[in-house]
């Protein structure tokens, strides 16, 4: 039991497993969010690519080696099956170029795993109806190794258990079916390969559970916030690149504001970059709790940030506006709400085209908000909101016995 604990603890570590939901990371991906699903899309397909290239050219090449071991007949009927892999090969680099998605990455990894071995099923059955002379034998084994070529590939691919089980147990079943002895002196041969394969097998998979985990820190690092949690730039420009050409392709609204804190600087120089710190932390934190499940909040820069609305109106967008305003940003010190100078922009009605042309936009019209006095957004047609006339905490401050307006992470105004 000690021993097993101790194995348990050392894979765990292994595997950077300190938290529940860690483990579930590397379990399934219902938990991984947009950037590291995209992420590992892209890594998943640029490796089908350079590998089924590889093969495709490999595999008819390798005919030449067949036509000098082994008999005209068979190396006729073994091309035939290598062209067909090779084109199967070719196939699948080819859609491997496509824009990186998930369930396009899974398909075709699972469409590259299953070529070979159904080449292999189909040329040991021509292999085993000939009599074959031992320099002949040893070409003819060559076929046997390649399922374990294939599974050894797994490791190049950063998988969850789930998928890599997936994966694993047809080719298992492949391997043991192949290998059934015919004959009672053959059983320690079968035994021993399909032992092997599943060695091969329990390493491929650590390899790849190991790769997942290295890129999900990897990426976490690089497209969360440290300080607010939400996504950086980086991560938000490939949000907006992606969320561009979704809305530009089905034509569907797209809207997009530009957010910038007010006086922010003052709290800073006052009350010191804490303080400042606490309060960004707490309207980002608001920000994330006003939009919906697929919107998208973005860590601009400073105190700059970017909500992208797919599908929505600019009447929808100026409803979460609206929300906004109304659940507020929180108070600075000084105990006097944080308000922000909002710009907007749409995909459609604004017509622009690009991504960049939509933020300029709405940078440009956050910009007109500031200089028409701030605490408001503006939108298309020159369209303001006021912060005044919605903000929970601006209200709850002029009414008398106004009850508390936020609670719990809330910081408490500071003493001027
Ligand atoms: P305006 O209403 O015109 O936007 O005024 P402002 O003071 O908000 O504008 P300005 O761009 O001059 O100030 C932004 C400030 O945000 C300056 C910078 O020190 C502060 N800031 C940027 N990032 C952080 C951060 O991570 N933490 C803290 N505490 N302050 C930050
Ligand atoms: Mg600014
Ligand atoms: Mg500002």
């Amino acid at each position: 039991m000690k021993y097993l604990t101790a194995m348990y603890i050392s894979l765990s570590e292994s595997l950077g497993i300190y938290t529940p939901d860690q483990l579930h990371e590397l379990l399934s991906n219902k938990q991984h969010s947009m950037p590291i699903s995209r992420h590992r899309a892209a890594i998943m397909q640029s490796r089908i690519f350079f590998f089924c290239a590889v093969f495709a050219v490999l595999v008819p090449t390798w005919s030449l080696i067949d036509l000098l071991f082994l008999p005209g007949s068979i190396w006729l009927e073994l091309l035939l099956i290598r062209l067909l892999s090779a084109a199967a090969f070719a196939l699948l680099a080819w859609q491997a170029r496509k824009e990186p998605d998930l369930k396009r990455a899974r398909f075709m990894l699972a469409g590259m795993l299953s070529v070979t071995p159904l080449f292999y099923l189909v040329s040991d059955h021509w292999l085993q109806a000939y009599e074959l002379t031992a320099t002949e034998q040893v070409i003819a084994e060559l076929y046997a190794l390649l399922p374990f070529v294939m599974i050894a590939g797994l490791t190049l691919f950063p998988l969850t258990l789930k998928e890599l089980l997936a994966y694993a147990t047809p080719m298992l079943a492949v391997v043991v079916l192949s290998s059934i002895p015919e004959a009672k002196s053959d059983i320690s041969e079968a035994v021993s390969t399909i032992w092997l394969f599943s060695l091969i097998l329990g390493v491929a998979m650590f390899a790849s559970l190991n790769q997942l985990r290295y890129m999900l820190s990897q990426v976490n690092r690089a497209s969360y916030d440290v300080l607010t949690g939400l996504l950086t730039r980086r991560a938000g420009i490939e949000m907006l690149d992606l969320q561009f050409r979704l809305a530009t392709i089905s034509e569907n609204h797209l809207s997009i504001l530009y957010l910038d804190l007010d006086h922010f600087k003052t709290v800073n120089d006052v009350y010191g970059h804490d303080a400042g710190d606490v309060v960004l932390k707490y309207a980002a934190q608001q920000l994330s709790a006003t939009v919906r499940k697929g919107d998208s909040v973005i860590r601009w820069g400073g105190e700059e940030f970017i909500i992208i609305l797919p599908t929505a109106t600019p009447d929808e967008a100026n409803d979460v506006i609206a929300r906004l305003m109304k659940a507020g940003l929180g108070l600075r010190p000084d105990g006097t709400p944080v308000t922000a100078s909002i710009g907007v922009a749409e995909v459609q009605t604004d017509t622009v085209k690009d991504w960049k042309a939509l933020i300029e936009l709405a940078d440009h019209r956050m910009y007109t908000a500031k200089t028409s006095g701030r605490a408001r957004s503006i939108g298309i047609n020159e369209t303001q909101l006021l912060w005044s006339e919605s903000c929970a905490p601006c209200i709850a401050r002029n009414t008398a016995d106004a009850p508390e307006p936020f609670s719990g992470s809330q910081p408490e105004p500071l003493a001027n």
